[in-house]
C-alpha cells in the first residue's frame, strides 16, 4: 500500500489528505510544525477580536483525523532526501514516503529593515504570530501606539484588530492610494476614506526607513524614509506581503524559483513529489493568474486536484474564472473575472464605475472596449451571486447584458433593490444607452446551474 506523506496541515495539505482518504485506503501522514491540528488561517483575526475562541476556528474535531486514519506528526521537516524517499525531522527522526506532497504555505516578507528582528516587531501569518500579538498588544495600556507597515489585505486586518482594542494605529502604505496596484482608483479612494473614518492614521506614499530600539532591544519607534519623521510605538506589524515557505528545500534537488515549480498536474521535477497551495509556482501562469497564488480557495482546489492524480485519476489543475472576496474593515469586497487597477489595465479594458452618493457602496464593471464583452466586476458593500457571474463569464456575455440582468446576480434584492436602478441610470447616461433593468427571474437563475 502506498504511503502518502504531506508536509503542511493548512487548507491545501488537509484537503489533499481528506480527498485521498475518500478515494483510497492509502496510508496518509501529515507532518506540520505550527499546530497539532488544522485551523482556518483566514479567521485568525476574529480570535484576537474576541468573536471566536481558537478552538472555534478548527473546522474538524480533534478525533476526526484518527477516525479517518490520517496520522499527524507535529514537527519541522529540515530536509527532503528524494533519492532515499525520506524526510528528516528536526527531532532527528526520518519519515519515509512513496509519494510526497509539499503544502508548506507562506511566510511574511522582511526586506532587511534595520531593527526588523527587535522584540515587538512581528507579522500576522501563524498561530505563533497571534499568540505574540496577544503578548505585544493585549490592550492600550501596554501598547500605547502601533505601526502597521504594508498596505495589503493582511495590513488592513491588523489595523482593524488593533483598533478593536482601541490601540492607536499608524498605517504606512507605500502606494499613493490604498491597494491601488490591485484596485481601480475609485475603489481605492473609497477605502482610503473608510480607513481614515475608522481613526486609523493612514500615511500614503511612504516607506519604513528604520525600526528603533530601546535599551532592552525592544522597539521604541520607527522612522519614515521620505520625511525622516519618528513615530513612537510599542509594536510594529509587518504585513508587506508573503513568500513561499521553501527555504528548507534549498539543497533538495527540487526545482525552485519564488516557489516550488510545478506543471499543470502539480508535479515537481522530481518523480512522486508534488506541490500545492501557497508554496507552489506554476511554470506557466494560467491566463491572467499569478504563477504563485496565495489564496485560500485555490489551495483547496489544488488539494482536490492532486488527490485525484495520486489516486489514479490524473487531473490538471484548472481553477476556472478568477474570483476572490475579502473585507476592508466592515466593507465586503468581491471580485469576479478580471478588473485590473487603473494603471494596470490591459489593452482594450475599459471600466464603468458607480458609487453610492452617501454610503460606502460601489461597483466597477470591466469590459472589452472594442467588443463590449463583460470581463469582470468588483463589488463593495453589495453581495452578489458567484454562480451567476461565473456563468456570464463562461457564456461571454456583453456588459450591457450584465447591467440589464443585474437583479439576477443580486444576493439580497429586497435590501439592495434601489441601487440597481441608480447603477443602470448612470450606465445609460455615461455610455449613451437605453438599457431597461429586467425583473429578477428565478427561472433564469436556476437554469444557470443546469
Ligand atoms: C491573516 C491572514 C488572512 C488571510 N485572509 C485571506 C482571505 O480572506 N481570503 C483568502 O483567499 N486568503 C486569505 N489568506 C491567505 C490564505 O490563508 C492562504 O492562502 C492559505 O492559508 C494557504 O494555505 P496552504 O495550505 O497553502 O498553507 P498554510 O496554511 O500556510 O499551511 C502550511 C503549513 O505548513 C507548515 N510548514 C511549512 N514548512 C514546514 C516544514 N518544513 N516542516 C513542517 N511544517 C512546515 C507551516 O507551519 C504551516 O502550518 C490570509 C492569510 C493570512 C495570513
Amino acid at each position: 500500500m502506498d504511503k502518502i506523506v504531506i508536509i503542511g496541515n493548512g487548507i491545501a495539505g488537509v484537503t489533499a489528505a481528506r480527498h485521498i482518504r475518500k478515494l483510497s485506503n492509502k496510508q496518509i501522514v501529515i507532518v506540520s510544525a505550527e499546530t497539532d491540528y488544522f485551523f482556518s488561517r483566514t479567521a485568525l483575526m476574529y480570535v484576537y477580536m474576541g468573536h471566536m475562541k481558537f478552538d472555534h476556528i478548527k473546522p474538524y474535531e480533534d478525533w476526526f483525523w484518527k477516525k479517518n486514519r490520517i496520522d499527524l506528526i507535529n514537527d519541522y521537516v529540515t530536509s527532503v532526501d528524494h533519492q532515499g524517499k525520506r524526510l528528516i525531522l528536526q527531532n532527528g527522526e526520518d519519515v519515509t514516503y512513496d509519494k510526497l506532497i509539499l503544502a508548506t504555505g507562506s511566510k511574511p516578507n522582511k526586506f532587511g529593515w534595520p531593527g526588523q528582528d527587535l522584540e515587538g516587531v512581528q507579522g500576522l501569518v501563524s498561530k505563533q504570530d497571534l499568540d505574540l500579538l496577544e503578548k505585544n498588544a493585549p490592550n492600550n495600556k501596554v501598547c500605547k501606539h502601533a505601526v502597521v507597515v504594508g498596505g495589503g489585505l493582511i495590513g488592513i486586518e491588523l489595523c482593524e484588530m488593533l483598533r478593536s482594542r482601541e490601540i492607536p494605529v499608524t498605517f504606512l502604505v507605500r502606494e499613493k492610494s490604498f491597494w491601488n496596484g490591485v484596485l481601480p482608483d475609485g475603489e481605492s479612494a473609497m477605502i482610503n476614506e473608510h480607513i481614515l473614518e475608522h481613526h486609523i492614521d493612514l500615511r500614503l506614499g511612504v516607506n519604513l526607513d528604520e525600526i528603533l530600539s530601546d535599551e532592552k532591544r525592544k522597539v521604541r519607534a520607527i522612522t519614515i524614509k521620505e520625511t525622516g519623521e519618528e513615530i513612537a510605538c510599542d509594536i510594529v506589524g509587518l504585513s508587506a506581503g508573503v513568500t513561499p515557505n521553501i527555504d528548507f528545500l534549498k539543497d533538495s534537488g527540487i526545482e525552485l524559483n519564488k516557489g516550488i515549480k510545478v506543471n499543470r498536474f502539480l508535479e515537481t521535477n522530481i518523480e512522486d513529489i508534488y506541490a500545492i497551495g501557497d508554496c507552489a509556482e506554476q511554470h506557466e501562469a494560467i491566463g491572467n493568474r499569478r504563477p504563485v497564488e496565495a489564496v485560500w480557495y485555490t489551495g483547496r482546489m489544488m488539494g482536490e486536484t492532486v488527490a485525484q492524480t495520486i489516486c489514479g485519476n490524473k487531473r490538471e489543475y484548472n481553477p476556472g474564472h478568477w474570483f476572490n472576496s475579502a473585507k476592508f474593515l466592515d466593507i465586503e469586497y468581491q471580485t469576479y473575472g478580471w478588473v485590473f487597477s487603473t494603471n494596470g489595465k490591459k489593452e482594450h479594458e475599459s471600466h464603468f464605475h458607480w458609487r453610492h452618493e452617501t454610503e460606502k457602496i460601489c461597483i466597477t464593471l470591466s469590459y472589452d472596449t472594442n467588443s463590449g464583452k463583460f470581463l469582470g466586476i468588483n463589488t463593495f458593500g453589495i453581495r452578489m451571486r458567484h454562480e451567476v457571474f461565473d456563468r456570464w463569464l463562461t457564456d461571454e456575455r456583453q456588459a450591457d447584458y450584465v447591467i440589464e440582468h443585474l437583479k439576477d446576480a443580486n444576493f439580497d434584492p429586497e435590501f439592495y433593490a434601489q441601487y440597481e436602478s441608480d447603477i443602470v441610470g448612470k450606465y445609460n447616461s455615461e455610455m449613451n444607452k437605453n438599457i431597461q433593468l429586467k425583473k429578477k427571474s428565478w427561472k433564469r437563475i436556476l437554469s444557470l446551474g443546469a
